[in-house]
C-alpha cells in the first residue's frame, strides 16, 4: 500500500511568488555554503539528496490524498490537489475513481470542477460521504453561475453514494471504514485496509476528544495504524486561541500515535499563513516532544519500532510507502 499526497495545505492553496521563491532559493543558497556546496548544480543535488531542506516548498494545493494498493486507488476529498491527481490518473488509463469526502468546506470540494475526467463521456466518479446533504452541497457549485458548467453538462457519470457510519464499503483489494472527527459542521475520517496495511485519514479534526473514554467507539480506528494522516494546522502555543476552529497541533497526533501504536504520522493541512521556515520549526519541534515522551512508552514500542512513531511533514507530491 502506498499513499500519495496531492494537496497538503489547509483552507486556500498557497502559491509560491517570485519574491518567496527568490526568499526560499537564497536561503538554500546560504545554507548550501555551510556544507560547502561551490555550484549551482551541487546545490540541486544537495537540495535533491535531502542534504539541505527537503521539500524547498511545502506549496500548494488543498486536501486530497490518494491510498492506493494492488491496482486500486481510493482518493479522499476534492480539494484543489484532485486536479492533478486526475491528470496522472488519466495518464494510466483509469476510467473510474472512489472519491471518499470527509466534508464539503471549499477546501476539500474546490478542486472538482478542474477534474479533468468529470467532463469527458465514458469516465466515471463515484462520490462516497456520510453527510446527508453532500449531494446537493457539491451540485450547487455546478449551477451555471460559480462555474459556467451546469451540473446535467459534465460528460462523464458522476454517482453518490451514502455510506453509514463505522460501517466497511469495499473498493477492490481495499476496505474503507468512516468514522467521527471534531470539527464545525461534522467531518468523517477513514480507516483505509488492504493488504495487511492500515491508514487512517485524521483530516480535518481538532481532536478535543483525546482519551480513550472520550474517543469511545471511534478509538479502534487509531489502534495500530501503519500510517496516519494528522491535521496539524496549528503550533500548539497558537491552539488556545483558535478553539472551535476544527484543527489541530503536531503534538496531540504524536500523544495519540504513541499510546496507539502508529507506527507514521503525516503532518498536514498546513496553515495558508505558514511558512516554510514555520513548517520545519514545527517539525523539529514535534520531534523534540516526541524524544521527550518515548522512554513513557517503551513498552508499546520496544519491540515493534524503537524509535518510535516516523513523523513526517506532508507536502504536495509525497509518496509514502507502508
Ligand atoms: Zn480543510
Ligand atoms: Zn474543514
Amino acid at each position: 500500500m502506498y499513499v500519495k499526497c496531492w494537496g497538503t495545505r489547509g483552507s486556500l492553496p498557497v502559491p509560491t511568488s517570485h519574491e518567496r521563491f527568490l526568499t526560499i532559493l537564497e536561503d538554500a543558497v546560504v545554507q548550501g555554503s555551510k556544507i560547502g556546496v561551490t555550484s549551482a548544480y551541487e546545490l540541486l543535488t544537495a537540495l535533491k539528496d535531502g542534504r539541505l531542506n527537503h521539500p524547498i516548498v511545502f506549496g500548494g494545493n488543498t486536501s486530497c490524498t490518494e491510498i492506493h494498493h494492488a491496482g486500486q486507488s481510493v482518493y479522499i476529498d476534492m480539494g484543489s490537489g484532485f486536479r492533478e491527481a486526475g491528470t496522472a490518473a488519466m495518464q494510466q488509463g483509469v476510467k473510474e475513481f472512489h472519491v471518499f469526502m470527509t466534508h464539503m468546506h471549499w477546501d476539500h470540494i474546490m478542486g472538482m470542477p478542474y477534474f479533468i475526467p468529470i467532463h469527458i463521456p465514458g469516465y466515471k466518479v463515484n462520490i462516497y460521504h456520510v453527510h446527508r446533504n453532500a449531494p446537493e452541497f457539491i451540485r450547487i457549485n455546478f449551477n451555471g453561475v460559480n462555474f459556467p458548467l451546469a451540473w446535467g453538462q459534465l460528460g462523464s457519470s458522476v454517482e453518490f453514494h451514502q455510506l453509514k457510519l463505522y460501517e466497511t464499503t469495499s473498493i477492490g483489494p481495499l476496505t474503507v471504514r468512516p468514522f467521527v472527527l471534531d470539527h464545525p459542521g461534522g467531518s468523517f475520517g477513514f480507516r483505509i485496509e488492504g493488504g495487511g496495511r492500515s491508514f487512517a485519514i485524521g483530516v480535518d479534526g481538532e481532536f478535543k476528544r483525546l482519551t480513550p473514554s472520550e474517543l469511545g467507539k471511534d478509538l479502534e480506528f487509531y489502534q495500530n495504524l501503519d500510517g496516519l494522516l494528522f491535521d496539524a494546522q496549528y503550533e500548539m502555543s497558537e491552539l488556545a486561541s483558535r478553539f472551535d476552529w476544527g484543527h489541530c497541533s503536531p503534538n496531540i497526533g504524536i500523544d495519540l500515535a504513541l499510546r496507539e501504536g502508529i507506527k507514521t504520522v503525516l503532518f498536514t493541512h498546513h496553515d495558508p499563513w505558514s511558512t516554510e521556515e514555520k513548517l520545519r520549526r514545527m517539525y523539529a519541534n514535534a520531534m523534540k516532544y516526541l524524544h521527550s515522551q518515548l522512554d513513557s512508552y517503551r513498552a508499546v514500542w520496544e519491540k515493534v519500532q524503537p524509535e518510535g512513531p516516523r513523523l513526517r511533514l506532508a507536502y504536495d507530491g509525497l509518496k509514502v510507502e507502508l
